[in-house]
């Protein structure tokens, strides 16, 4: 081969390498993000389970991994540190989040009610909690406050009953063994003791707070800002899920069966307790939460609705 094709040759190799590795970056900035969301194992996160489910969890715009933990502050530390770009999570922990700097917007509601109160069999009223040990999944949590609202509206102080910390799947197995007299936490695991028998509902969560609120679907803000398509997409695909959802139909219940373990008759008693419509987030009760949270200084300044919620996908959804 002569020098001027060898030279003729190496030129034609670096254009191609060249053409092959923008070809190859154009189609990574190009590809769909996958968006991790993380989860516990509870019916509040019902909308994502029914369209992974259904859809395996691949769209025209992006894919979605659901990510599942099984306690509230793992998932928090996953969120906080973006290892997961969005949550089905507490409310309260997002906004404590947000409190510390972590910037999260909420783009809708996980579910509404969905929550019991439940005792053992020989509390027959909320003064029969004085003195004795009462579970929640965590401080910063709506079970906390629903715990609250009962004390208060039933004349019992908050300090006059031992409340602790507990992770929900333990809380059943606690009650039956006497560990503890009651507890507040996301379904199944009301639903269980009931099933058991061996406790009982004192309170829902609607006669103590009616439509209240407790997850919101989170994700981080870094993501929205580069990610605008794919975040409407995916809230409108929620919407669009959380009405099917709400229907509680066989399809429900089997997407149900991929992410928990739960009896059908349990899982039948915890879809009567919760509704999964309406998933706008609204100024008035967000500020209920919010006058809440102040009110039993869980923290200080929590975040301002237009400083914590995003609805602008949700009203392109609606
Ligand atoms: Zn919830």
């Amino acid at each position: 081969m002569s020098k001027k094709s060898w030279g003729l040759s190496l030129l034609i190799t670096f254009v191609l390498l060249f053409t092959a590795s923008c070809g190859q970056s154009t189609q990574q900035t190009s590809s769909k993000p996958t968006i991790k969301i993380g989860y516990l194992p509870t019916t509040h996160a019902g909308v994502l389970y029914l369209d992974n489910y259904t859809y395996g969890g691949e769209y025209a715009e992006y894919n979605i991994e659901l990510v599942k933990f099984s306690s509230w502050p793992d998932l928090m530390d996953a969120l906080n540190t973006g290892r997961v770009e969005g949550a089905s999570v507490l409310v309260e922990l997002a906004m404590k989040a947000k409190v510390k700097g972590i910037d999260l917007k909420a783009v809708a509601l996980g579910h509404k009610d969905g929550n019991v109160v439940i005792s053992s069999k020989e509390i027959d009223s909320t003064k029969d909690l004085i003195g004795r040990t009462f579970a929640i999944p965590h401080k910063y949590s709506t079970q906390n406050i629903l715990l609250n609202e009962m004390l208060k509206k039933d004349g019992v102080k908050y300090e006059d009953v031992n409340v602790v910390e507990m992770p929900p799947a333990e809380m059943p197995a606690a009650l039956s063994e006497n560990r503890i007299s009651g507890y507040a936490v996301a379904e199944p695991f009301g639903a269980m003791a009931v099933q058991l028998d061996k406790g009982k509902v004192l309170h829902q969560s609607d006669d103590l707070w009616p439509n209240s609120y407790c997850c919101v679907l989170v994700l981080r803000n870094d993501f929205i800002q580069s990610n605008h398509d794919a975040t409407q997409s995916l809230v409108t695909q929620y919407v669009k899920t959380s009405e099917i959802a709400e229907q509680k139909d066989q399809n429900l219940v089997d997407s149900f069966d991929q992410y928990m373990k739960v009896e059908k008759e349990v899982l039948d008693l915890s879809l009567k307790w919760i509704s999964f419509d309406g998933l706008r987030i609204d100024k008035d009760e967000y500020n209920k939460l919010r006058k809440s949270v102040i009110e039993m200084a869980l923290f200080d300044n929590p975040p301002s609705y237009e400083e914590f919620v995003d609805n602008t996908y949700i009203d392109k959804a609606m």
